[in-house]
């Protein structure tokens, strides 16, 4: 296969990225604890923390930190934002939108050299906007 590191995994740590690879939702580790513990039951949340950090360092995972609350944790490494909804916390991929435009701007504006950057949009999914629009239930 294309990559050895993953041959070397332990049962744990590829249970962990499967999961992860598995959905688009971003999760946080506690997330990842509910999932992963149906399939291992006996594994810790310090386990999954530890393998979370390993698979960071291996790049084969993205860890996302938005400032408030707890990290998540992301398979798809193309270059992307994200998009997170202030009343559910849900986060969704934005793709199609070269960064470099950014960096170039601020580059010209400040003559730093750009390493990096860190831009998150906010908002109200779909399903908040229903929920919040339809006043007469009050209903969760
Ligand atoms: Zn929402
Ligand atoms: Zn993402």
């Amino acid at each position: 296969m294309k990559n050895a590191n993953i041959q070397r995994m332990t049962d744990q740590r590829r249970v962990i990225l499967d999961e992860i690879r598995d959905t688009k939702s971003h999760p946080t580790a506690d997330d990842l604890y509910r999932v992963v513990r149906k399939r291992l039951p006996k594994i810790s949340l310090g386990t999954v923390y530890r393998n979370l950090d390993i698979l960071t360092n291996a790049g084969l995972i993205n860890k996302l930190d938005f400032g408030s609350g707890q990290s998540r944790y992301d398979a798809n490494l193309s270059e992307h934002y994200h998009l997170r909804c202030v009343e559910c916390n849900r986060v969704v991929d934005v793709m199609d939108m070269p960064p470099i435009h950014y960096d170039r701007t601020v580059l010209s504006q400040t003559a730093f050299e750009i390493i990096g950057h860190n831009l998150e949009f906010v908002g109200i999914c779909p399903d908040c906007r229903q929920k919040l629009s339809d006043t007469s239930d009050t209903s969760e």
